[in-house]
């Protein structure tokens, strides 16, 4: 058995779907809201939903799926609490989460696809190249499954793990509406940040429909031929174009952008570079979020050297940006950012 279901993925319905749902299955339409407010607590069965009818939880059971993750393992980090979960898919496949302790809350950091196809030389997800989309649920369930885990709901969200968001916009948005919505978890908007490499027609669409929504860009280069050697998306959609569509992110939307860099030794951490960029950005409303470049093995790169992490930050400061260092947590639960696979290891 490869547990794979042909059931209805109730988890990825909007909220209208699922009233369709539960009138298909010869249920009164306010079942629906008991099934939903069930479904963003993170129960796990039919079971447990226990305001409805045994016949209609029985019903339930025969005809949908509720696409609850398994927990493969849990690693907590000794430094820091981090914990990084390995979740099991249906169909066999992993999926990694983090939960990230932080004086302002609690932030999960979920995965939107098993594997990658985008390929940048820095980053250890895109080793065994895009296995598959997860679904809307399967990417909800990943914040429902932590929060059961901690015994509270999870205050922020940051979709920065494995896989390329705007490469599954379709389950993105289904998932970004569900968790939104105040019927179930009701999470704001504004503590949400969805991360690209840049897929410039995602970027657009996203700037239509959800312009609450936290935009972080990961850029790591000061001009086109760098980007180009790090990362392959820069072929289709290169770093001018790139720029063009974040002004015009911003004026559409009026939010600030997260620019996210990392800084890798002797490729891109120089102060002339932090000038370059300091140039190249201008007049976008943003905030630089550096990144020390965390150990994936084989690719031949190192972390920038702390001190010119530091001096990198100056300059951009001194040029009027606002830049901060991202802390590393969970490295040693290879946890931190660009360490997550999509497999058991
Ligand atoms: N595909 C999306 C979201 C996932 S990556 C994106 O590219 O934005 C989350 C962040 O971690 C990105 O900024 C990514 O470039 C960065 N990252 C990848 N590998 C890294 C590494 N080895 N060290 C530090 N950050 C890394």
């Amino acid at each position: 058995m490869n547990g794979k279901s042909d059931k209805t993925k109730i988890k990825s319905m909007t909220f209208e779907e699922l009233e369709a749902f539960v009138e298909s299955l010869g249920e009164k339409k306010f079942r629906a809201k008991q099934v939903f407010e069930w479904m963003h607590k993170g129960v796990r069965s039919f079971e447990e939903m226990t305001n409805l009818p045994k016949a209609f939880r029985e019903k339930l059971a025969e005809a949908a799926d509720l696409e609850a993750l398994e927990t493969e393992t849990l690693q907590v980090s000794k430094k820091d609490g981090t914990r990084k979960y390995l979740f099991r898919l249906p169909d066999g496949q992993f999926v990694e989460s983090v939960l990230m302790k932080y004086s302002y809350g609690n932030t999960v950091c979920i995965s939107t696809q098993a594997g990658c196809r985008m390929g940048c030389a820095f980053c250890a997800s895109c080793e065994g190249g895009l296995i598959r989309n997860l679904t809307a649920g399967e990417i909800l369930d990943q914040v429902l499954a932590v929060s059961r885990d901690m015994g509270r709901k999870v205050d922020h969200v940051v979709v920065m793990g494995v896989g390329e968001p705007f490469d599954n916009y379709e389950n993105l948005s289904r998932f970004l509406a569900n968790i939104h919505d105040p019927r179930g978890f009701g999470m704001s908007f504004r503590s949400i940040t969805v991360s690209t490499c840049g897929i410039l027609p995602g970027i657009e669409r996203f700037a239509d429909e959800f312009p609450q929504v936290t935009l972080a860009i990961s850029l790591h280069a000061p001009n086109a031929q760098i980007r180009g050697r790090l990362m392959p998306v820069d072929r289709t959609y290169p770093y001018e174009k790139l720029l063009e569509t974040a002004r015009k992110y911003v004026k559409k939307t009026n939010k600030r952008i997260t620019f996210e860099y990392i800084l890798i030794d002797g490729v891109n951490d120089s102060p002339q570079q932090a000038e370059e960029l300091a140039g190249t950005l201008k007049g976008i409303l943003c905030h630089i979020n550096l990144i020390p470049f965390n150990e994936v093995l084989g690719r031949g790169f190192s972390s920038a050297r702390p001190e010119r992490v530091r001096r990198f930050q100056e300059v951009l400061q001194k040029n009027g940006y606002e830049a901060t260092v991202r802390r590393e947590l969970g490295s040693d639960i290879d946890g931190a950012c660009g360490q997550l696979r999509a497999k058991k290891i």
